[in-house]
């Protein structure tokens, strides 16, 4: 059983047609593939998806959908930005076969200011910038927005856990073993054990040549283990060939911290498979 729910296709800043994705899937034996193009955004942005081209992504996957509905499940999906403004709030704009939750900037709305937190170092020194130079206060107000969408929007999947720590190879700003930190994400674990909502183990850091490790940490993945929190493996691919990049490794890790199964999207049911055998069930 294969499967990745996370794709981004040339409908926003994915490379290649969905079609080049598909075709690399059923390569691949894919049992399912879902695109999740990113929703658009209320102010510019080059890497999201304009309004204007939204539906026609929803017809072209749709017609996608029923061409190889013999050989392969495909889904229509989109990683929505949540902003904490109700006018901003995008989620209720769509009802696709699911949606994962990103955060991607944090807004002040009154200097209609949208701050970057996974874009170049330069982006997220200036978004650091903001906030005085104090991290901490950057990552509080960082998974403050995760819990918020949670329990505001209740994403089907909520995407890369702590992206936060994109920019921070070799702990430039601030420590993973800081108590402050790690209080911090208990908690939000906690809100997200409490939801429903599955949570995303993310290849596409490593892919895209970032980290080493996925998101969420090994040492967070321990912990939403110990929660019972649901998860999907996902790649985050931005090109065909990536679609199910890092996944043999993660698998190995996800068992290695107590996870024995994870949460794919199946007959448009999700539906529990043994991250050991790929076979539906425990
Ligand atoms: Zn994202
Ligand atoms: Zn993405």
């Amino acid at each position: 059983m294969a499967t990745n729910y996370h794709t981004h296709c040339y409908f926003c800043d994915g490379q290649q047609e969905p079609e080049a994705f598909i075709q690399a899937a059923l390569a691949k034996g894919f049992q399912a593939l879902g695109f999740s193009s990113h929703a658009p955004v209320p102010f510019d942005c080059d890497w999201t998806m304009p309004a204007d081209r939204a539906q026609r992504y929803y017809t072209t996957i749709n017609a996608l959908k029923i061409k190889y509905q013999n050989q392969i499940e495909v889904y229509q999906g989109l990683e929505i930005d949540y902003f904490s403004n109700n006018t901003h709030n995008l989620f209720a704009q769509y009802q696709w076969d699911y949606c994962i939750g990103s955060i991607h900037f944090i807004a002040d709305f009154e200097r209609q200011q949208y701050l970057s937190i996974d874009g170049s170092k330069a982006d997220f020194e200036q978004t650091l910038d903001y906030f005085q130079g104090e991290i901490q206060e950057f990552v509080t107000e960082y998974y403050r927005l995760v819990r918020e969408m949670v329990t505001e929007v209740q994403p089907t999947i909520i995407g890369h856990f702590d992206i936060i720590k994109k920019n921070n190879q070799n702990e430039q700003f601030f420590s993973e073993r800081e108590k402050w930190y790690q209080r911090i994400v208990l908690e939000t674990l906690k809100v997200i054990a409490d939801s429903g909502s599955i949570l995303e183990v993310n290849t596409g850091g490593i892919l895209r040549g970032y980290l080493s490790e996925p998101y969420p940490s090994p040492w967070i993945l321990r912990e939403c283990s110990k929660l019972k929190i649901p998860i999907v493996l996902n790649s985050d691919a931005h090109s065909p060939e990536m679609i199910d990049g890092w996944f043999d490794e993660a698998k190995a890790l996800l068992r290695e911290v107590g996870y024995q199964e994870q949460q794919v999207l199946l007959n448009s049911k999700w539906t529990t498979v043994s991250l050991e055998t790929g076979k539906v069930g425990r």
